[in-house]
């Protein structure tokens, strides 16, 4: 830590004293900010983070330097000035220099009992901050009076051997040791970095001059600011204690009094106008001048007002959106600032229903936080039952092993879903987000007893079917019964903020929707597009998965393209239905991706009602599926190798978006669908789809008389797609780069597995993180960029893009801008997010280029 020459380790504020936030800390400049803007603070005194980290180490400054500004037996009070206030630091000491003599005669002057109370607090903090004496030994007596001073001294002196020090010059110097040693403590220092705070991070210190609020007249203390903390609005509130010192109003029992006119009591504005006149007016001042809500401590000595400090106002999440844009709106930062202020996780927050901070948390077990927000219910153990349950108006938790494409009705009918098994990128968790349905997956810890119809956590506690539990999808926590929620909240700031945000933005941002919901869900917050639609959970509705089921089960070709001329009116109602809701923006979609099987039934009972539909013996039906059994399904008949071999289903799918398309655009502007072929790894694989589609496009064309134009891409999900991406892009439109499988299949590692042991993995530093979460940036970062590269050389405006579950992810992000691409494609739930965060990126590079010209 070096400090810059121009800097005095100890430094009088003044209004031109060289003070700079990175030598003082944050709040000696704040200060020194209040003093030019001519308030009435307190003498004060700034020991720079050089000064402090000398005193840490033993060597103590010139104590005098720091006491003359403040006069003659001075009482003073200390307190911390990190750099980030959010960094935190010890807590302040107040009335240093209380001794006998001072008490003496302060006694005179305020009497003796408000005399005796300032110097018992002295001594209680000093003894136990400073001293680091036991705390019981000096509590403080409801009324202080003499004995009760007698009995700290004595305390004190017992303990240390030595009386209580009497030299403010002494008392002073211990206080100032003992806070920069505080300062270099571990779980200070833990604490500060995990708010972000750097290994070297210094601590200033100011020594101001006390404003005692106790005394003859109007005396005492008390906080204001301007806004309300939770919704972020304007309203002055805080609270003023007669005869207080610091906080203390905040914290009193009885006797603090409402700052404006109350009907519940008193307050300062009817008892002290004129000090709270100026306390409005300070505000306002502060507010401009100091860009930012303000929360002031003040006192009031004789009625004559100081101002000791201005901290900015600790916020919720909704509070911080509403603040930073009505501060933009007010012109008092540019809205690029605003769009800054704002944590891209506060946005998430706000999308959904969450745990009170304030509530009492009883937690069963903590999984995977694997889609945001909190949700209570009644346990269920089935789809069929949480469809039961939302038929009675129920809300309910739907419990599983892991969840599978059946479920996807049973998690629609739930508010939250909680698995055992499975990561970020499982089942669960990605059609949680997409419906935005918290959602906690791997609790590994809890083990489902399905004939019992319980769970049981770790520590043996048991929760019957039907009892009420509570999913906090943001923190991954399940806690039993219904804790206090804070409700959703997109207000208006909230959509301005993000106006402001795509403004900024240099890369586009779609949402993965598959249904006509979620494709709602991503208009409304103004998603570019689609940029994957999943077509295959269109198949598990009503009764199409019978259809299914039907032509899976086809003997020949034609019989196969029979069944699908059924379920195709079905599909192009489907597409119509999301190119009218995303009208004049690209949809994307993606040809049938999942092994057959995942539509057959796998337990006897299914199998019996299959058989019975087919009407087929069940002997043929059971050997049917066991035969269609895969030792791994993922790597087997799926994706463009269905397309391959039972080339009918992607006719079938592609006809049904060119009709749906050729509808759509009667009543509007022409639709341009995006078609993708799932899982390729081969060149020949693109070419004969296409060929196929081109065929098809073809012949709807000559049928409706209606030309029209589409694209066709592939999504690169092997590693061998992105190692051939030159040639394969020859033939594709674009190229979006499905992180999911890319990541599973450049670790070779299962997504539905990898969350058994991740957590070991990412203890023990095997991976910085679970790369199902956070993109890979080394490894399948190295992929894409490959991909891309190829990509553009086999076809220079080849449009690119990332589907994967990492779309959202800030990481992402920035890795997709670097890299050129055009879009990045999220949950519907996570696009404010993406927008926020894609906006601050670009505005971090523009500043840093303006640096460096
Ligand atoms: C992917 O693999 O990244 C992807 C988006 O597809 P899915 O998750 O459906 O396999
Ligand atoms: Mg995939």
């Amino acid at each position: 830590m070096q400090q810059h020459a121009r800097f005095q380790q100890v430094t009088l504020i003044t209004p031109t004293a060289a003070m700079s936030p990175s030598v003082h800390g944050g709040r000696a400049k704040c200060l020194q900010r209040l003093i030019r803007l001519d308030m009435p603070v307190p003498v004060t005194v700034a020991l720079s983070f050089d000064a402090v980290h000398g005193i840490a180490a033993g060597r103590m400054p010139d104590m005098a330097q720091i006491l003359d500004p403040f006069g003659v037996a001075p009482l003073l009070s200390v307190r911390p000035s990190s750099q980030d206030p959010d960094w935190g630091g010890p807590g302040a000491i107040l009335n240093i220099g209380m001794s006998d003599a001072r008490h003496a005669a302060m006694s005179k002057v305020i009497g003796e009992g408000p005399a005796t109370s300032l110097y018992l607090r002295f001594i209680q903090s000093y003894a136990v901050h400073v001293a680091r004496l036991d705390p019981d030994a000096f509590d403080l007596p409801d009324v202080p009076h003499a004995d009760a001073l007698k009995a700290a001294l004595a305390a004190y002196e017992f303990e240390t051997d030595e009386p209580f020090p009497q030299d403010v010059s002494v008392q002073l110097t211990e206080v100032l040791r003992s806070m920069a040693r505080a300062w270099s403590g571990t779980t200070a220092r833990l604490l500060r970095e995990a708010k972000g705070a750097p290994v070297d991070a210094g601590l200033g210190l100011v020594v101001q001059a006390m404003a005692l609020g106790v005394g003859a007249g109007e005396c005492g203390s008390g906080v204001i600011q301007f806004v309300d903390a939770v919704t972020g609005l304007p309203q002055v509130t805080g609270r003023y204690l007669s005869q207080s010192q610091g906080r203390d109003a905040l914290t009193a029992d009885e006797g603090a009094i409402y700052l404006t006119r109350d009907p519940r009591g008193q307050s300062l504005e009817q008892q002290c106008p004129e000090a709270f006149a100026s306390l409005i007016t300070f505000g306002g001042l502060v507010r401009r001048r100091l860009r930012e809500e303000m929360q002031l401590e003040f006192t009031l000595d004789g009625g004559q007002l100081s101002i000791l400090d201005a901290v900015r106002v600790q916020r919720s999440s909704r509070a911080s959106v509403r603040i930073a844009v009505a501060l933009a709106e007010d012109e008092v930062i540019p809205c690029e600032e605003a769009v800054m202020r704002v944590a891209p996780a506060a946005l998430s927050e706000l999308l959904h229903r969450q745990v009170d901070p304030t509530a009492v948390r009883d937690r069963i077990v903590t999984g995977i936080a694997a889609s945001p927000g909190a949700a209570t219910g009644r346990i269920v153990f089935s789809a069929n039952d949480a469809q039961a349950s939302a038929a009675r108006g129920e809300h309910c938790i739907l419990v599983r092993r892991e969840t599978t494409p059946e479920d996807i009705r049973g998690m629609h009918a739930a508010e939250g879903v909680l698995t055992v098994r499975g990561g970020i990128t499982s089942h669960a968790a990605v059609i949680g987000r997409g419906l935005g349905l918290p959602c906690v997956v791997g609790a590994s810890d809890l083990v489902i007893d399905r004939k019992k119809k319980l769970i049981i956590a770790p520590g043996g506690r048991t929760f019957k079917e039907g009892e009420v539990i509570t999913v906090d999808g943001t923190s991954g926590d399940v806690l039993a019964g219904e804790p206090a929620m804070l409700e959703a909240a997109l207000d208006t700031a909230f959509r301005t903020l993000l106006d402001w945000s795509d403004s900024f933005r240099d890369i586009g941002i779609r949402a993965n929707a598959d249904t006509p919901a979620d494709a709602q869900t991503a208009r409304n917050f103004d998603a570019e597009g689609i940029g994957l639609c999943r077509t295959e959970h269109m198949f598990f509705e009503g009764d199409r998965i019978g259809m299914m089921r039907e032509m899976i089960f086809a003997d020949s070709a034609a019989e196969r393209r029979t069944v699908l001329e059924r379920l195709m009116p079905m599909q192009r109602g489907d597409f119509t239905e999301l190119f009218e809701i995303m009208r004049g923006k690209p949809v994307c979609i993606r040809l049938f991706d999942p092994p057959l099987h995942e539509f057959l039934p796998s337990d006897k009972a299914g199998l019996r009602e299959l058989a019975e539909g087919l009407a087929l013996p069940l002997s043929d039906v059971t050997a049917r599926v066991e035969a269609m059994a895969e030792y791994n399904p993922m790597l087997g008949l799926r994706g463009v190798r269905l397309g391959i071999t039972v080339p009918e289903i992607y006719e079938m799918q592609a006809r049904a978006i060119f009709q749906a398309a050729v509808w759509a655009g009667r009543s509007g502007d022409p639709v341009v669908p995006e078609i993708m072929i799932p899982l390729v790894s081969a060149m020949r694989e693109v070419e004969l789809v296409k060929a196929r589609v081109d065929a098809v496009a073809a012949t709807v064309r000559s049928e409706t008389g209606v030309d029209f134009a589409y694209r066709l891409g592939v999504m690169v999900e092997t590693p061998r797609a992105a190692l051939r991406a030159a040639d394969i892009a020859e033939h594709s439109a674009f190229l979006s780069f499905g992180t999911n499988d890319l990541t599973q299949m450049t670790y070779g590692l299962s997504r539905d597995d990898a969350g058994r042991f991740m957590s070991a993995y990412v203890k023990q530093g095997v991976y910085p993180e679970d790369p199902f979460h956070t993109l890979d940036i080394e490894g399948v970062g190295e992929l894409l960029k490959i991909g891309a590269e190829r990509g553009r050389i086999g076809r220079p405006d080849v449009t690119l893009s990332i589907c994967g579950e990492h779309g959202g992810s800030r990481t992402a992000i920035e890795f997709c801008r670097t890299q050129g691409f055009d879009y990045v494609s999220c949950s519907p739930f996570r696009v404010p997010v993406a927008r926020l965060s894609a906006a601050q990126l670009a505005i971090l590079e523009r500043r840093r280029i303006q640096e460096v010209v």
